[in-house]
């Protein structure tokens, strides 16, 4: 049986769209599944869009996400070199060859000459096709000119997509391409098939995008007596409202901005995998391994698939559950700020544990967990806004307080306790806990949302609780 040998191929054109690491995903999924390579070819043929540093960005979303690639740009392999503008002469061998069968052409025409074709066609009601142009004479080609294919085949064509299915189209798909630009560098379309040949490549994983060029592709295949390795077209990635294509206009970030937020690059791949693909159960959590185990190009569907950020910040939250407490708080580190910074490591820790429930991304915890580390700010508007606490005179609240305050000088300051003491002072006070709890919650973090009270309290611990009722006392007084 053939190798199972997969690749990702990105061009170094920016940042790394996210649907783009999706396409990385998949065939990296495809080769573990089946023992196999994937590996990392960098397609900079387009120097016009070149981009410094994009392939070090591909390389550190690729490595945060931790689809490990076995061959590649930096890492080698028995087809190196990975990067297509180190391969020149190997595109030149092969484009010889069409060159020596009489199958490609060195395209003589200026850009004025071709315009005046396009009008011809025009004035005839024809599509415009480099094929109805072709050169009597060409010139020898030298590899300065534009080196074109010359398309023979000119048939309908039958193609299966892993993904689409049955694929067909007529001959009006065919013309006469570009194989290698008058910068000697081939263009994609000629690149990419002379380098999945040479790197033996079982499987072309790619955007959907590129479904209405195999037909050429699959001349140029037959031409260079190549058999096609396994087409795998991916849906669109379409934009959360409205039926267009994600872009960046939609608030898409790259891979690694939503690392910088505070992601997990296990949440990430699971919404990403997702993103067209289920494995048929309600099951929506994966980890990598199950992932490996449970892909199926098969249950790829084919129509578009939604980029809903609430179900990426959803899986994010399911993901910071999973972790251990020590995990978290490594994956914390640079999420702290500045004052929490000055905490000692275990206080940390206390305050990560009683919000890991409630955090949807690392980054929540530069401001949501503020009041653990520095003394919040007084925020009357906080108690005379609460649909509860505003139905109190002032007097009335203070005296509260005072009650709480009391009793809360001499308690031993563990969760259990504290709760049994709020209980009590629900009793003592005669008041409905949302009420009393409410107040209490409110003076010591001046937060709209803060955990279990009696949690809260044990970390903030006596000193600060007493000192902050003290503060909200005169406040309201
Ligand atoms: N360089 C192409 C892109 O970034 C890759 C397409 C392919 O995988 O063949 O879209």
């Amino acid at each position: 049986m053939k190798e199972i040998r997969t690749r990702f191929a990105p061009s170094p054109t920016g940042y790394i769209h996210i649907g783009n690491v999706r396409s990385a995903i998949y065939p990296y999924l495809i080769a573990k599944q089946a023992g196999g390579v994937f590996y990392l070819r960098i397609e900079d043929t387009d120097q016009a869009r070149y981009v410094e540093g994009a392939e070090d960005l591909i390389m550190d979303t690729l490595k945060w996400l931790g689809l490990k690639w076995d061959e590649g740009v930096d890492v080698g392999g028995p087809y190196a070199p990975y990067r297509q503008t180190e391969r020149k002469e190997i595109y030149h061998a092969w484009a010889q060859k069409l060159v020596d069968k009489g199958l490609a052409y060195a395209d003589p025409y200026t850009a004025e000459e071709v315009e005046v074709f396009r009008e011809k066609s025009m004035a005839e009601k024809k599509a415009f096709l480099y094929r109805d142009y072709r050169p009597e004479n060409p010139p020898k080609w030298d590899g300065t000119q534009p080196l074109r294919f010359k398309v023979t085949n000119i048939k309908r064509w039958n193609w299966h997509d892993e993904v689409m299915g049955d694929l067909t189209a007529g001959p009006e798909a065919l013309d006469d391409f570009i194989l290698i630009k008058s910068d000697g560098l081939p263009t994609y379309n000629f690149a990419h098939i002379v380098d999945d040949a040479e790197m033996r490549s079982s499987h072309i994983t790619r955007g959907v995008e590129y479904v209405s060029s195999t037909p050429k592709y699959l001349s140029l295949y037959e031409a260079l007596e190549i058999e096609p390795p396994i087409l795998v077209s991916l849906p669109h990635i379409m934009a959360p409202s409205g039926n267009k294509k994600l872009g960046k206009r939609d608030g898409a970030k790259s891979a690694t901005e939503y690392r910088d937020e505070g992601y997990l690059p296990e949440a990430m791949l699971n919404f990403l995998v997702m993103l067209g693909w289920n494995d048929g159960t309600e099951q929506e959590i994966f980890t990598m391994e199950e992932l490996v185990e449970r892909f199926d190009v098969s249950r790829v569907q084919r129509s578009g698939a939604k980029f809903d950020e609430q179900r990426l910040i959803w899986m994010n939250g399911q993901w910071i559950r999973r972790l251990s407490l020590d995990e978290l708080y490594e994956r914390c580190e640079g999420f702290w700020s500045e004052a929490a910074m000055v905490a000692d490591e275990e206080y940390r820790k206390k305050v990560l544990r009683l919000v890991q429930d409630r955090l949807k991304t690392l980054g929540d915890l530069r401001t949501m967990v503020d009041y653990f580390f520095v003394e919040p700010e007084v925020n009357l508007e906080l108690i005379d806004g609460d649909k509860r606490l505003k139905k109190y005179e002032r007097t009335h609240l203070v005296k509260m307080l005072e009650v709480v305050r009391s009793r809360l000088e001499s308690v031993e300051f563990e969760a259990d306790k504290l709760q049994e003491v709020l209980n009590e002072l629900l009793v003592e006070l005669d008041e409905k806990p949302a009420n009393l709890f409410s107040l209490v919650r409110v003076s010591l973090s001046w937060a709209p949302f803060s955990p279990a009270l009696n949690e809260m309290m044990e970390v903030l611990g006596r000193e600060k609780v007493l000192e902050r009722i003290d503060r909200t006392i005169e406040a309201l007084e």
